[in-house]
């Protein structure tokens, strides 16, 4: 199988290069410049890290701006309250826990006699697969 071989064919090139000394994992003098010069890829992360900071600072970071709800007044970070919050707060006028939704045609209710009544198996929507 292709897979198999250009795999076998990656640790062969793994070997050969431990043998000689260049493998990455033996932090070979290029890695140790790349370290000096900063450009070594573990200190990716700090670069990254200091952007965050300096967005972080200015108001930038996307954790960092806060948003209020409109319908409980709770404030959170703009990501976090959108993810976990907004569609589930309960003084929502859209919040409703037992809400369901015809697959069939995207209808929602929150009666689950009406919703099976006319949706679901019951739909017109229902696309019959023959
Ligand atoms: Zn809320
Ligand atoms: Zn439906």
């Amino acid at each position: 199988m292709y897979g198999d071989e250009f795999k076998e064919m990656a640790r062969q090139r793994a070997l050969k290069m431990i043998e000689e000394g260049t493998h990455n994992m033996l932090g070979g003098e290029i890695q140790r410049s790349r370290v000096k010069a900063g450009t070594h890829n573990f200190l990716g992360g700090k670069i990254q890290r200091e952007m965050n900071l300096r967005r972080s600072a200015d108001g930038t970071h996307p954790n960092k701006i806060q948003v209020t709800c409109p319908f409980c007044n709770k404030t959170g970070g703009k990501s976090n309250m959108k993810r976990y919050h907004f569609d589930k707060c309960k003084n929502s006028p859209t919040y409703f826990p037992n809400l369901i939704k015809c697959p069939h045609c995207d209808v929602t209710g929150v009666n689950q006699y009406n919703m099976y009544r006319w949706h679901f198996d019951n739909c017109k929507y229902k696309i019959i697969d023959f």
